[in-house]
């Protein structure tokens, strides 16, 4: 099993997880607010298997959760077809799209109508005369 503490709610989180499924043509077989299961594949080394994605608030994060992810083979008798890979590559798209949608976002980019103070520092309108913070005279 692997975990890792990801930004977002579970609901996202496990959708994020959907996503990553069906990138990989797997089938999500079980959902509920807290919990997915995908089935893989089959490929040549493999007779696919269930990776299950569960989802916890994470106590020492706010707005994060811990996700565990693990694997358990479709056929136990013939437990073969098991690998670390599925489970990493889940967990790494999930992490992905939790990052990439989460608060690490870049801000939006300053007003267009807000300049700065050439002495100060301060922002103020674009048509200012004078700094409300300092009163030095702004040109343009
Ligand atoms: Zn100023």
């Amino acid at each position: 099993m692997q975990a890792d503490s990801l930004p977002g709610k579970p609901a996202d989180l496990l959708s994020a997880a959907a996503k990553v499924a069906a990138a990989r043509g797997w089938r999500v077989r079980d959902k509920s607010s807290r919990r997915l299961e995908i089935n893989t594949n089959p490929t040549m080394g493999s007779l696919g298997e269930t990776v299950k994605v569960i989802v916890e608030n994470d106590p020492s994060v706010p707005g994060s959760c811990i996700v565990k992810v693990s694997s358990t083979a479709r056929f136990q008798a013939l437990d073969f077809g098991r690998t670390g890979d599925n489970v990493s590559a889940v967990l790494a798209g999930m992490r992905e799209i939790a990052n990439g949608s989460g608060p690490s976002a870049p801000p939006p980019p300053a007003q267009a109508d807000a300049k700065f103070c050439a002495n100060c520092g301060a922002r103020m309108s674009r048509n200012a005369a004078y700094c409300p913070s300092c009163g030095e005279a702004q040109g343009g």
